[in-house]
């Protein structure tokens, strides 16, 4: 089958890697010159295998007011005159209940399982660098009542199939001397944490180079048809027959839309409606100079996430938080970017010059494609041969390979590794 996948960030790519497996003759279109210049450029890192909890949960409804009303807070909402805005936060609100937690967290946990299977596979058999690791990640907590929370679904996790244990506030800073330097105010206050020794980190921008490059090679056969906007999909008699792109009309047998947070638009001006809107968030890089975590580390409390990246040009730390519902907008907010060095700052006083200019951090940030219950949309449409493989949110990179393959079954007609049920429109 010839098929246009629309998007070239961590999900088109791995969406195109399995069908070009598959034999079929896959085209990859997308605005950017390059691929993953935009969600998939410098997000967290992490291969969060086993941390998959979505933020719509049954705690999180009565944390919202006091965080609105933080200038620092990890979470902001600026109220816009958006119908897609009001009915995702619906959609949010309805979903934070344990019931839909716990059903959207296994969901996750199945296709996150799946992913580091196929990450694993795709590891031993392809010949790409992306500072990859498994170095494990701890996530602290800074108040009692919230160590406990996470220390009773732990039984939960593990019934799972994740392999998680509680440390107490010591044996923390033994795991991570990095948080024990005196003036680290994250050492300081936490309590405890839930250690995930399988835990993964690595570069997804990397990975997508590399995975651009071996698409490109004869035995897949991929066309990058790169630096073209899709401007719409053209539906006649039920099927998209073509795209409409700035290079002229693309046609295929069927299309997949993995356009990130921008899919919505795609899909709606031809009447398959996706509940997404993007959570911005923002990452810093920091060049390491001194005692820095040796594995990724969560703040709980802040919601910032900390994951080491060794490649030969040196050591990295990846930086990562913050969620604004603010729009479609992909301009960086500078007080956002100082509020993200003062977390790491605070974290890890030691780590790198703080008093360099931000620019020498790397600022970037990204529009999470995120849906309201927090798990992914894959797989057919209304529409016979219009696929969708949308709405990882905040887990795009770690779930990227078992989206890809699951979308590719879907469309060979053959039974996913992972149930559809909640993973499908
Ligand atoms: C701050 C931050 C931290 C994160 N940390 C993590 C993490 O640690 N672990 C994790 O698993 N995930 C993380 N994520 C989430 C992850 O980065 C995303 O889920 C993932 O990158 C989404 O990939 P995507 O391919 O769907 O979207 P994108 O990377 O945005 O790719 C979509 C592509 O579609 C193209 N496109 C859109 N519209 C059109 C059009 N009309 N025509 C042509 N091309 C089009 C765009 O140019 C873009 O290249 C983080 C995200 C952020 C913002």
């Amino acid at each position: 089958m010839r098929v246009v996948v629309i998007g070239a960030g961590v999900v088109g790519l791995a969406t195109a890697y399995y069908l070009a497996r598959d034999g079929h003759a896959v085209t990859i279109v997308d605005r950017n010159d390059g691929v993953a210049l935009e969600t998939s450029f410098a997000n967290g890192a992490q291969l969060s295998y086993s941390y998959v909890a979505p933020l719509a949960g049954p705690g999180v409804l009565p944390k919202v007011p006091p965080w609105l009303l933080r200038r620092d807070s990890p979470l902001r909402f600026y109220p816009a005159l958006d119908l897609a805005q009001w009915r995702w936060l619906l959609g949010f609100v309805a979903a934070c209940n344990r019931e839909t937690s716990e059903r959207t967290t296994r969901r996750l946990l199945a296709l996150a399982s799946d992913s580091r299977r196929r990450m694993h596979a795709f590891v031993r058999d392809e010949a790409i660098s992306f500072d990859h690791a498994r170095n494990g990640k701890l996530v602290v907590y800074s108040d009692p009542a919230g160590f406990d929370s996470a220390r009773r679904l732990l039984d939960y996790q593990r019934s799972l199939g994740s392999e998680q244990v509680a440390l107490d506030r010591a044996a923390c800073l033994a795991r991570e001397p990095s948080l024990a330097v005196a003036e680290s105010t994250l050492g300081r206050r936490l309590v405890g944490g839930i250690d995930t020794p399988s835990e993964e980190v690595g570069d997804c921008y990397r990975f997508c180079v590399g995975l651009e490059r071996r698409l490109v090679q004869p035995d897949l056969g991929v066309r990058m048809l790169l630096g073209t906007l899709t401007r719409s999909l053209v539906v006649r008699g039920g099927r998209v027959t073509h795209a409409d792109t700035a290079a002229g009309e693309l046609d295929a047998d069927a299309f997949v839309v993995a356009a990130g947070v921008e899919s919505m638009m795609l899909c709606r001006d031809v009447g398959v409606r996706l509940p997404l809107y993007p959570l911005k968030g923002y990452s810093l890089t920091l060049p390491l100079q001194g005692p820095a975590p040796t594995m990724s580390i969560t703040d709980f409390k802040r919601k910032v996430v900390y994951a080491p990246l060794a490649d030969g040009a040196g050591h990295r730390l990846r930086v990562a938080g913050m969620a604004d519902i603010a729009g479609w907008s992909r301009a960086p907010d500078p007080v956002r970017l100082r509020q993200l060095l003062a977390e790491a700052r605070g974290a890890f006083p030691r780590a790198t010059d703080y008093a360099m200019p931000l620019e020498r951090f790397e600022p970037w940030c990204g529009l999470r494609p995120a849906t309201p219950r927090g798990s992914p949309l894959l797989g057919a449409t209304s529409i016979k041969n219009l696929y969708v493989n949308v709405g990882q949110g905040a887990l795009g990179w770690t779930l990227a390979l078992a989206s890809g393959g699951f979308v590719a079954d879907v469309m060979a007609g053959r039974p996913t590794a992972v149930p559809g049920e909640g993973l499908t429109l």
